[in-house]
């Protein structure tokens, strides 16, 4: 299962963020973004606010992995790289979750948020020819910022919030907000696998920043400033692409 992606456990976006709630759209959000960029942390949020599920395969290949599935072990070895999981297996992890919680393939599709799909050319071939997307965010920010970032994410054991000891920390410190879990670094933040990451992301990802230009679909949003600044810029960014889809 992918982190947030049962809309029943998706987090509240409540207090600061709840004139943003939004119930009669379901879009198809893809976000990019560097790691440590917030795509978990925005897709999380932006589940909630539209009503539709965040699918991650970063999240579904942990959670193989902590079932110690097949697919969990093929996972391990390249995730503890810091290297992509070959593209057939991803393709094939993120159809399954789109036909189970976004309804691909039922004549009823809905909305979603990708966070971590796709991550090359090849796998975004394989989107276009699943479904079609209202909108790609391009979270972005600098190399440092997210060096720091990265050294300070911790995840929830259990229920896969993830915060910033930074600039997103928990009330309680180790403690996770929503069910009390208890927080730790990811396997794979490790300095090697990160810096694996981040040149793989410049090589592969980078590239669908201009293909989805050239599609029309790219917003660039700054994802700097606090988590709550982004979502504002975010939701602001899939609204002005819901009213240029209106005027087509
Ligand atoms: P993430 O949580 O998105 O940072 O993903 C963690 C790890 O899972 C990555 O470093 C890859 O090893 C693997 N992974 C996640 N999504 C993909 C993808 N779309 N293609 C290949 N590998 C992926």
């Amino acid at each position: 299962m992918t982190g947030h992606n049962n809309l029943n456990d998706a987090p509240q976006v409540g207090g600061a963020l709840a004139h943003l709630a939004v119930t009669d759209w379901a879009p198809r959000v893809v976000l990019l973004g560097r790691q440590g960029s917030g795509k978990g942390t925005q897709a999380d949020r932006l589940a909630a606010l539209y009503h539709v599920p965040h699918i991650s395969t970063g999240e579904a290949f942990r959670a193989a992995v902590r079932e110690g599935t097949e697919l969990g072990r093929t996972a391990q070895v390249y995730m503890d790289r810091g290297d992509l999981v070959p593209d057939d297996v991803t393709v094939g992890v993120l159809r399954e979750h789109l036909v189970k919680e976004a309804g691909l393939g039922s004549g009823h599709p809905g909305g979603f948020v990708l966070d971590g799909f796709p991550r090359n050319m090849s796998q975004a071939v394989a989107l276009g020819e699943m479904t079609g997307l209202d909108v790609v965010v391009n979270l972005d920010v600098s190399t440092e910022e997210v060096l720091r970032r990265i050294a300070g994410r911790r995840v929830c054991l259990d229920c896969k919030a993830s915060y910033n000891v930074v600039n997103d920390a928990p009330k309680v410190a180790g403690t996770c907000d929503h069910c009390g879990g208890q927080l730790v670094q990811r396997d794979d933040d490790t300095e090697e696998a990160i810096r694996r990451r981040l040149q793989l992301y410049e090589s592969e990802t980078a590239p669908l920043v201009d293909w989805y230009t050239e599609q029309g679909l790219l917003a660039t949003v700054d994802a700097s400033g606090s988590p709550d600044e982004v979502t504002e810029r975010t939701v602001q960014a899939i609204e002005a692409a819901r009213r240029r889809e209106a005027l087509r």
